[in-house]
Formats: C-alpha cells, structure tokens, sequence
C-alpha cells in the first residue's frame, strides 16, 4: 500500500489515527502546533510533579474492554501504565447541602447494591436503569468493536437511545434525589437538560460501572507510546509548527502549509483539530459547501472549566484510589454553566497515581466546570500576556474551590506546598478548541442530524476525526479514529485486523 496522509493535530484523535494508519501502512505525517503531542493527553511539569491536563479517568482499559483490544493491536500494552481504581468505589459522590455521600461500584450487581444501600425503595427501579443502559450500549457495534454493515458507518438508533437524558432517567427512576444522583456525571462530560441524548450518558456510565482506570506516571506516557508506533512505521510526527494554510485546487486538498511555512503533501488529509478552527485554515472556503460551514458554526460547544493542580507537602494527603465529586445541592446537576448561580456549583477532584504509588499522594487536580462567559472579558489574551486581574481573578477562584475542599478535609491548607491554575482560556490555547470546550460539539437530542458530523467530508481527499465526529473522550475519540482509519483503508478492514489479534 502505497497512500499517504497528513494529518492535522497530534491530539488523542491525530494520535490514534497515525498510529492505525502508520500500522497498516500508510505514510502518515503528522503536524502538531505545541511543543509536545497529546493534545489531551499531554501533560507539563510544574513543582518538580507531573500534571496531566485533561485525561484523568478513561474507560475500556480491562482485558474485555475495547480499549484494551485496540493497545493490543497496536502493541503498546506494555508501554502505558494503567491502574484499575477501587472496585468497592468507583466514584465517591459528596452533596454538601445534607452532607451525604453516596458511591457507586464495579459491576452491574455492585452499582445497584451500592446506591439501593442508601435509596432501598428504589432497588427495582435501579437494576431496570442498569439494564437499559446496558441495552442502549448494545445498539453501538463500534463500542463492542463489532464489524459493522456495509454502507452503515452512520447507523441509526433507538428513540431511547436519542432521548434527551433526564427525561431517560426520570422513566426508570421516581426517587427525585437518585435521580440527581446518577446524573452526577453529568456536568464533567457536558451533559445539559433537555437535551444531551441519553445514549451518551449510557456509554459513558457502562465504561464506568465496567470499571475505569487512570494512566499512572503521566498521560502524556500514552501520547508517547502512540507516537512510537507512527514512528516505528515509517512515519513522522513534528512539533511546534502548527498548520496555518491549507491548499487546494479542483475541489482537492493539494497540501498543507505550517506558521513556519513549511509545505507538506500527501494523498490523503485528516483535520483532527476542532472543524471550526480548520474552517479557518482554508484558502478557499468554498471549498466545503456553504450549508456544511454554517452548520459547523451553529453548532453550540460543550462547556469548559476552571483547573487547580496542586502539589501536597511530602506525606501529608492521602492516596484516594477513586475520583470524588464535589456538589453543592441536588438540583445543581443540571444547572452547570448558567451563570445566574455562583461558581463554583461543584468539581471532581483526584489524586493521579503515580508508577511506584504509596500510601500517600503527590498532587490534587481539581476540575470544576465552568462557562466562557466568565473568562470572555479577557478572550483577546493569549498564553503568558494575561493581565493582573485576570492573575487575581484565578486565585479567587483558586481560594473558593480550596475552601469546599476545606469543608471536608479541615487539615487540607497545611497539606499545600505549590498551587497552579488553569481556565477556559488556558484550554482554549492549549488544545486550540472553540471557547476552551472540554468536549467539543454538543449532541442535540432534538436536532441529532445538526451536531452529527460525518468523518467523510464533500472534499474526497479529506476526512474528519476526532472528538467532534464521533463520541468525545479517551474511548469516543479512539472509536472514530477506528473509522477515519477504515474511510481510508475499507470498512471493517481495521476492525477485523484488532478482532484477529487477541
Ligand atoms: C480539562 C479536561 C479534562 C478532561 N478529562 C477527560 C477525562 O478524564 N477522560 C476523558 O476520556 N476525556 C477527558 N477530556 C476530554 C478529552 O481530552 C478529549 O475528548 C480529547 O482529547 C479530544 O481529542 P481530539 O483529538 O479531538 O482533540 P485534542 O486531544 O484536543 O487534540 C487536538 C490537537 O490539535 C492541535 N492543534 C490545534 N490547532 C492546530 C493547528 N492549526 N495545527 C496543528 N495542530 C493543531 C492541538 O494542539 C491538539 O494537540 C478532558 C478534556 C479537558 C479539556
């Protein structure tokens, strides 16, 4: 085989579509903007301690799971260092308005053990939710990597499946309360009311109750080892030359050129950075059909947060081998991003793991949504030329999120050393995303064909991936780049080729 591609953005969705790609053997190049690649998994060093900037839980890593299947192919197994969390608690849950906890555990039986221990009346209720999820899941052929029909890469699915999430919820469940509680993951992968579609929710609990695992030692080990197969193929990955022109004639991408004005060609091009950002990239606009580029950006994003990392004094906090969440009230859950209520509503904090880890952890990262229009007034700034009152306003932020984790570790300033801060704007740089969106698009259960966007493109030398094609995060995002792969190489070919290999 004899094709080639360049593709634009060295992020989770770039990454493993090189590194499929580069497998099979195409002539993949891909072109990074930072330093480094990862894009969401990349990771910096502040303190002297690793910080992973934004892939912190992951889902399909357990031998039965998809994840775990596509390393195997790849052959990086070995190289990416992943710990299950606690299987008795998978997430922790605290509602500071009662002062409860709830948890949620490994497995179907355990999930429903874990929440009816605290809502007994609704036992019943819970193993139905359970089982409908795992119904809905089941609908996706991707996720079990099952081939799929031909012609069928954009399949259709149940009206349960694309129902808006609470309403799903709400049918299964009449406990007011347990219905906030199983939403609690809703404000963290951009779940909004109304309109999130319920089978977004379904994939990512099911990850969670298969059991997640965190990358220990740095997610930017799992950036490196992606890297490593597109270069162990003969391809090449460069950094810090991001694109900023891309060419074409006859209705064809003709080649790419980089800010330090470097040319790259190829047969094929793969935009793995946000599609409005490459809109524009383009010297013609044209060149994607007027109604293609208006969707694109009509389509709202997903909301962003507010990062506090810190570094603990040597052994003074102690390793949590779960993530725990953070709410104010019950009916917050679907409140995140309005800002008629006070930042911050809630956050998930966690304590990465470390290669050899201890008893004790290292560092905190703490993520707490938050909207655009909090950070707007600055949104002319960019990295390192940021104002004073910008720097004041991060450490009020920064001194709110401390004192909630106050109210449950009363010994917890005595246990900083070093704080550093992140925000909307500081993800937008990074990761080059509209408005610093954690996710991307958001999914319309009202207008699904509006914010379902096809990783083939009218332009026939240019395919789409990464978060905004298909499902966002570390599982949606590998899923599409299964498919952008196929696009190039024939449907089912890769499926087949992992499915072959266990
Ligand atoms: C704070 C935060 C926390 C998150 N936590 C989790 C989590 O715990 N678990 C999870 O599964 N997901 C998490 N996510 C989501 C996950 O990181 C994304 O879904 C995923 O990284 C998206 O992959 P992508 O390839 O589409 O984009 P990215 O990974 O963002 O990659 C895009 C890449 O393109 C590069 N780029 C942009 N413009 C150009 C250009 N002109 N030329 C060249 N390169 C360019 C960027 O620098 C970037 O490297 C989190 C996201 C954030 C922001």
């Amino acid at each position: 085989m004899s094709k080639s591609a360049v593709i634009i953005g060295g992020g989770l969705g770039g990454l493993f579509t090189g590194a499929i790609l580069a497998k099979e053997g195409v002539k993949v190049t891909v072109i990074e903007k930072n330093t480094t690649v990862g894009g969401g998994l990349q990771s910096f060093t502040r303190f002297g301690e690793v910080f992973d900037t934004g892939m912190h839980i992951l889902g399909g890593m357990n031998p039965s799971g998809n994840a775990y299947k596509v390393c195997q192919y790849l052959g990086i197994l070995d190289k990416v260092c992943h710990q299950e969390v606690d299987a008795q608690v998978v997430d922790s849950i605290y509602f500071a308005s009662d002062k409860t906890y709830y948890h949620t555990a490994k497995g179907k039986e355990n999930f429903v053990a874990a929440l009816a221990a605290q809502f007994p009346h609704q036992k019943d209720h819970l193993t139905a939710y359970v089982e409908a999820i795992y119904r809905i899941v089941g609908e996706f052929d991707l996720f079990y990597l099952r081939s799929t029909k031909e012609g069928a890469f954009l399949p259709t699915y149940s009206n349960e499946a694309m129902s808006p999430v609470n309403h799903f919820i709400a049918q299964y469940i009449s406990d007011e309360k347990l219905r906030n509680v199983l939403a609690y993951l809703n404000p963290f992968y951009g779940g909004v009311e109304n309109v999130t579609p319920t089978y977004i929710h379904a994939l990512i609990s099911v990850l969670y109750i298969n059991g997640p695992t965190r990358l220990a030692g740095g997610s930017y080990l799992f950036a490196e080892a992606l890297k490593e197969v597109i270069l162990q193929n003969g391809g090449e990955v460069r950094v810090s030359d991001g694109v900023a022109k891309v060419m074409s004639a006859d209705k064809t991408i003709t080649s790419v050129i980089t800010q330090k004005g470097k040319v790259y060609t190829a047969d094929y091009y793969i935009c793995a950075i946000h599609p409005c950002t490459f809109l524009t990239l383009l010297d013609d606009v044209t060149l994607l059909p007027k109604a293609f580029r208006n969707r694109l950006d009509s389509i709202p994003n997903t909301g962003s947060a507010f990062l506090l990392n810190i570094k603990f004094k040597k052994d003074t906090f102690p390793y949590i081998n779960h993530s725990s969440y953070y709410m104010n009230n019950y009916e917050d859950i679907w409140r995140f991003g309005d800002e008629t209520f006070h930042w911050p509503l809630g956050f998930l904090y966690i304590t990465p793991p470390e290669k050899e880890q201890g008893a004790f952890a290292n560092k905190l990262i703490v993520t707490a949504p938050m909207s655009w229009n909090e950070v707007k007034q600055w949104e002319h700034t960019t990295l390192g030329h940021r104002p004073a009152d910008y720097q004041q306003w991060k450490e009020a932020c920064a001194e709110k999120l401390i004192q909630k984790l106050t109210e449950i570790y009363p010994n917890f300033r005595d246990c900083i050393e070093a704080i550093n801060t992140a925000s909307p704007l500081t993800i937008r740089d990074y990761y080059g995303t509209k408005e610093g969106s954690m996710y991307g698009f958001c999914k319309d259960a009202n207008n699904i064909v509006l914010s379902q966007i096809p990783i083939f493109t009218k332009v026939p030398n240019l395919f789409l991936t990464g978060q905004n094609c298909g499902g966002h995060g570390f599982c949606g995002v590998m899923l599409t780049a299964i498919q952008t792969s196929e696009a190039l190489l024939g449907q089912n070919y890769v499926l087949n080729k992992i499915n072959s290999h266990e």
